[in-house]
């Protein structure tokens, strides 16, 4: 039988892998492979004022200097705006989406959770963001309330209150840009994403996109967020908080580190090994598992 196993890595070029992005690298592979899959590149370039020139594919190389080889050809969704603009555009027409015409500084009163102002006002596209309605999606997939959930693979049962947790969430913002929400949605789908492997910091997206799903009549993929990359403060390892880019001639190591943050045990000689061996040595080892469900991160090797 064909298997159909379809995973994918989907960074931001807005700066070098870093070890926090690695791990996720990792695991999206190592389960892809386990499962005989494909496993895709995405580069979500949607964002132009916070892209880094040359990030692209900087990153892309440090990928394959990792080893871990793509199938298919890298997507980028800079390249992918029609098919954007004629989703939103079905959404508009089942009128599951709104105009709002709200400043940042209301918004950040409201701590970012949008109470619904201008759903009912019909308000022009003009110098406007375009809303969805958790309550019109809702109603459209057959709920009579605002709680959605699913079990992820690692972290279990995860439910959110979609109005009072994250609010009627943009999908077009107001500059003309399509927002990741609604993108990472179409995407998946169009590139038959079974099943995505991320960071923690993504569950609290995922019931919005489980909806989007949902209301577009897209299948909805299997979810497995790992725990997050913590520096010495305990934040997440990040471009915000200037996390190192990994270094090059060090590939080996850095795979092995991130297999041994992933609680996978590597053997100790491993970390003397080609990247290949590594990798074939953690895709027949690889133990879903054994990585701790923990919410609040795990430590990063010291020096990552
Ligand atoms: N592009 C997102 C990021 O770099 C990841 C999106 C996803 O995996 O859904 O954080
Ligand atoms: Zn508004």
């Amino acid at each position: 039988m064909l298997n159909s196993y379809v995973g994918r890595f989907a960074p931001s070029p807005t700066g070098p892998l870093h070890f926090g992005s690695l791990l996720a690298a990792v695991a999206s592979y190592l389960q892809a492979k386990k499962n005989q899959g494909k496993w895709l590149v995405r580069i979500e370039d949607l964002d132009p004022p916070r892209e880094i020139q040359g990030s692209a594919s900087g990153i892309l190389k440090q990928l394959e200097q990792h080893g871990l080889a793509w199938d298919d050809s890298v997507v980028y969704q800079s390249d992918q705006i029609d098919q954007y603009h004629d989703v939103l555009q079905s959404l508009r027409l089942k009128n599951l989406v709104y105009n709002c015409t709200c400043t940042r500084q209301r918004i950040s009163e409201l701590s970012g959770i949008y109470d619904g102002k201008c759903s009912q006002k019909n308000l022009s596209t003009i110098d406007a963001s375009c809303r969805f309605s958790i309550n019109r999606g809702m109603q459209a997939i057959g709920h009579n309330c605002d709680k959605l959930g699913f079990t992820d693979s690692v972290m279990g049962e995860f439910h959110q209150l979609l109005n009072s947790d994250v609010g009627d969430f943009v999908v077009l913002r107001r500059d003309g840009l399509i927002s990741y929400q609604l993108a990472v949605v179409v995407d998946d789908y169009h590139q038959g994403i079974t099943e995505i492997v991320r960071g923690f910091d993504l569950l609290d997206s995922t019931p919005r996109q489980i909806l989007l799903q949902k209301c577009l009549n897209y299948p909805t993929p299997n979810y497995l967020h790992i725990p997050l990359a913590l520096n010495s403060l305990g934040q997440k390892l990040s471009k915000q908080h200037f996390a190192k880019a990994l270094s090059v001639g060090h590939e080996s190591e850095q795979l092995w580190l991130a297999l041994d943050w992933l609680k996978q045990n590597p053997p100790i000689e491993l970390r003397q090994s080609s990247t290949g061996e590594i990798l074939t040595w953690a895709t027949a080892h690889w133990d879903l598992s054994s990585i701790p469900p923990l919410e609040i991160g795990i430590a990063a090797p010291a020096n990552l």
